[in-house]
């Protein structure tokens, strides 16, 4: 047994007994056992992965000499928590914080919390190995990248180290059999692996903490570790894998990791899933990257992460570098391939204003992202340029201080559930309060109507047939007088409040004790309401009308198609206890009409008659929790809530005599 005990504290998020290998305070226990003068001089106990009541947590780490925790946004406060217990009870502990939530300026934190001994900055591997070795003389003069405070309160700070540009020299955890005891002792878990292939981004975005720490450079593992730390995810029986590299595909050889990642699952199942950040700016070899994953069945889906459409806003943020051309070439190569994609775009960023960011939308919708956008509210992470105050300050940026809380994550806590914040931006000069709140109602409802798939089907065929662009669309369902409408009504007036809500601190998303005692997002909990409450037929009717009007305000007269195009969407639409399938006849071919502009394709919408038959039993969920959880739940992501299996009858087949079942 070792002289010191360390004692390591890496909490990330659970879901559904599925947990992180805790890889960052991993990777400081396998660079301290191969490079300490006397390795055996440390007993490094099993890490603290996830979150425990503070006594399970304190208890644990209790006879440790040194202490260190691995924070970000997700566990700051149950970490300062613990460390401040710890403390308490023994005040000889040495406790230790790093991770990109501790602040390159540092001295007002260490004043805040006098319970932490030392903070170190940027990569840890090698600062904590100094750190170790000075225990018990504690004398840290000439550590680079630590701060701390002098017992008669003097702050000091030796500045950053260079960074670890061999990084063979850092062991890897996984092959140096540091978390063998960890998974032996947990036999429940089911472990999420993190993995790196390189370190570093050339993007400086304001908003991301990631490129500035890493000043730019990309520094690689070799290609043999890491084809060895896959083959141990294998043997582990690992399920999923998150690549954290900041842009994987930016490397020539990210194809042949991406490669024997995928030989790997064909040849022993696993890891079932890889998920990686895409690079940005390399079009071509990010296409085959993203291919090779969604072939391989690695990846379902890819993220196209754009963050915004407008040039003076990405200008803002920094990212004017990022070439939005070949975000819309992968998206389209992606469409005509049948890969789905996601598009990320962020609300409330400098510069945007309420109409750059709808045409911005209208723009990524027209460019073939009918399968979901996810809208992200905008968070402030203290060492990310917009962190600074001046930044702040120049954007006229308003934040607000908002629990975090996990997109259907349970409502269910522990008795001393410490709560995670977020620093949350309300508005900027370019979006004053009401516009944000106008900026936020709209993009649920985006993500309700057309994401969701409620109305996706009528939606496509407007544009398509009509030219109006999508932006036009989406605001009837925002600016219009809705004293005729109820439940259109209620649906506007519901995201209006829930980001009025958010304005005032609320959670991102809304709580239902009874829909699975879950956090839902809000497009999907107004989506279950209109089907619990039997509000979904006249939420039709509702819709038809209105764009009926819309229509007629423009002189345009197309009722036929827009009834029809209404109603095949209306009986596509996923609902519980079906006990039969469903014929239905059209006068157009809308089904195929809208399958092919999904692919990218134009077809022409042909007045000929067209039988459906729509296969709604054979998945059909028997109870409302199943599918609230298999269907809203489960296909959130793919806005799975349509009806997949549909037989068109061409109109030459079809008997002028069948009855008509609508
Ligand atoms: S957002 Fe991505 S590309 Fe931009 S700095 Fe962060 S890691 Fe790099």
């Amino acid at each position: 047994m070792g002289d010191v005990r360390v004692g390591l504290v890496q909490i990330n998020n659970s879901f559904s007994n599925q947990n992180y290998l805790p890889y960052s305070v991993g990777l400081l226990q396998a660079y301290a056992q191969k490079y300490a003068r006397t390795p055996d001089r440390y007993e490094f106990l099993l890490p603290v992965y996830r979150r425990l009541p503070i006594d399970a947590a304190v208890q644990h780490l209790e006879g440790a000499d040194i202490v260190a925790f691995s924070t970000y946004v997700w566990n700051i406060k149950i970490s300062l928590e613990i460390a401040k217990r710890l403390k308490q009870q023994a005040p000889e502990t040495l406790i230790v914080f790093g991770g990109p939530q501790v602040p390159d300026r540092a001295e007002a934190f260490l004043r805040q919390h006098p319970f932490i001994d030392l903070v170190c900055h940027n990569e840890g591997e090698a600062v904590f190995l100094d750190i170790l070795e000075n225990y018990p003389a504690n004398t840290w003069d000439g550590i680079g990248s630590i701060s701390f405070l002098l017992p008669e309160g003097t702050f000091v700070h030796y500045p950053r180290r260079d960074r670890i540009e061999d990084l063979s020299l850092i062991p890897s955890p996984y092959l140096e059999g540091v978390f063998e005891p960890l998974i032996e002792a947990n036999p429940q878990e089911q472990w999420i692996a993190l993995w790196e292939t390189n370190r570093g981004c050339p993007f400086s975005c304001a908003f991301c903490d990631w490129g500035s720490a890493t000043q730019s450079k990309v520094y690689k593992f070799d290609l043999e570790r890491l084809q060895r730390e896959v083959d141990w995810f294998a043997q582990q029986k690992i399920q999923f894998v998150f690549c954290c590299d900041a842009n994987f595909g930016i490397l020539p050889r990210d194809l042949d990791i991406a490669q024997y990642v995928a030989d790997t699952k064909r040849k022993y199942g696993y890891p079932a899933a890889l998920s990686v950040q895409n690079t940005k700016n390399a079009t071509e070899r990010s296409y085959q990257v993203q291919k090779l994953l969604a072939d391989s069945g690695l990846n379902k889906g890819v993220t196209i992460a754009m963050q915004s459409l407008d040039t003076e806003t990405l200008k803002s943020i920094k990212r004017h570098n990022i070439s939005l051309a070949s975000f819309q070439e992968l998206q389209r190569r992606f469409t005509q391939d049948n890969v789905e994609t996601y598009t990320d775009i962020i609300l409330g960023l400098p510069g945007e204003t309420y109409d750059s960011f709808v045409e911005g939308v209208s723009r990524a919708i027209e460019n073939g992202q009918h399968n979901r956008i996810q809208f992200n509210n905008l968070s402030i992470l203290p060492n990310a340029e917009m962190g600074d105050p001046e930044y702040q300050q120049e954007y006229g940026m308003v934040t607000v201080e908002s629990r975090i809380v996990n997109i259907h994550g349970s409502l269910v806590e522990s008795k001393d559930e410490i709560y995670e914040t977020q620093q949350l931006v309300i508005a900027t000069s370019a979006t004053p309060k009401e516009d944000w709140c106008k900026t936020r109602a709209f993009s649920w409802m985006v993500a309700l109507l057309h994401f969701d798939k409620l109305l996706q089907i009528p939606i496509i065929v407007l544009r398509e047939v009509c030219s109006f662009s999508y932006r036009e669309i989406f605001e009837v369902f925002m600016e219009r007088d809705f004293s005729s409408f109820p439940v259109l009504n209620e649906i506007r007036q519901f995201f209006w409040d829930k980001a009025k809500d958010i304005q005032n601190g609320g959670e991102e998303y809304c709580k239902s004790a009874e829909w699975l005692n879950i956090w839902w997002p809000a497009d999907e909990y107004i989506f279950i309401k209109l089907s619990v409450e039997g509000k979904l037929n006249q939420f039709y009717r509702e819709a038809e009308k209105l764009l009926n009007q819309f229509l007629s305000d423009r002189f345009i007269q197309i009722p036929v198609i827009l009834h029809e195009a209404v109603l095949l969407n209306q009986n596509l639409v996923n609902q519980p206890f079906q006990t039969e399938d469903l014929t239905l006849d059209l006068s157009y071919n809308l089904w195929e009409f809208y399958q092919a502009i999904r692919r990218g394709i134009q077809i022409p919408l042909e007045n000929q008659p067209r039988r459906y038959g729509i296969d709604r039993t054979s998945n059909t969920q028997k109870s409302w929790e199943d599918w609230y959880r298999e269907v809203v739940w489960y296909g959130n992501k793919k806005g799975a809530y349509l009806y997949r299996n549909v037989t068109p009858t061409p109109d030459r087949m079809l008997q002028p005599d069948v009855p008509v079942a609508l």
